[in-house]
């Protein structure tokens, strides 16, 4: 998506650890106009799909979601990281291993939001190892309920995520592929780089 590789050239920053630093528009600061765009290109992608829910996990992946959301007229689920005395009914979980902070959370979704009627749409801000994406079907898996596919907006296609996604058999799409951080540089998969 030519909109959010552009944005990415221009306000991304290389940190050590192949981490991209995207906090002017999507991990501290939001664009909303630039999440709107994210949620149509996912509604596009996935127009033949009867979706009834989004699912991500918190906090992130709320502002694509949401937008994805709300296009999509369906309700948006988010994984929580931290037990919560709000969360007091049965739980799925599952664990994950945050690639940035290093650390194994375990995500949780209340059961009565995701069950077997449920066909999903999975939305995340970043896909690296897909761990996190890895969870979240692990909790779709608990549910019984469908998964239609997973939504991403940038991609870092040299790590091993995408290939782990369709390993499982899910349908991945990603608005923006990352092929390396070559000089301190984002380079894009497709040939839009030079
Ligand atoms: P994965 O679970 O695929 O290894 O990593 C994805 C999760 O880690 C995303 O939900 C995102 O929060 C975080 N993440 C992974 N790589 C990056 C990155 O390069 N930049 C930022 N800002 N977050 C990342």
């Amino acid at each position: 998506m030519k909109l959010l590789e552009e944005r990415i050239r221009e306000d991304g920053v290389v940190l050590p650890g192949d981490v991209l630093k995207v906090n002017q528009f999507l991990n501290h600061q939001i664009d909303p106009e630039l999440m709107y765009a994210l949620g149509q290109e996912f509604g596009r992608l996935y127009k033949e799909e009867t979706i009834t829910k989004i699912l991500t996990v918190e906090s992130s992946g709320i502002a694509p979601a949401i937008m994805t959301g709300l296009l999509m007229h369906v309700p948006v689920v988010f994984a929580k990281k931290q037990k919560s005395s709000t969360l007091d009914g049965s739980l799925y979980t599952a664990k994950v291993y945050s690639y940035t902070k290093k650390v194994e959370n375990t995500i949780s979704v209340d059961e009565k939001f995701l069950s077997a009627n449920d066909n999903v749409l999975i939305i995340d801000d970043f896909l690296a190892n897909g761990q996190a994406v890895n969870g979240l079907l692990d909790i779709c898996n608990l549910a019984e309920a469908e998964v239609a596919g997973v939504g991403i907006a940038i991609e870092k296609s040299f790590q091993k995520g995408a290939e782990l996604i369709k390993k499982r058999g899910v349908r991945l799409e990603s608005l923006a592929r990352i092929s390396s951080f070559r000089d301190n540089k984002v380079h894009f998969v497709r040939s839009s780089e030079n």
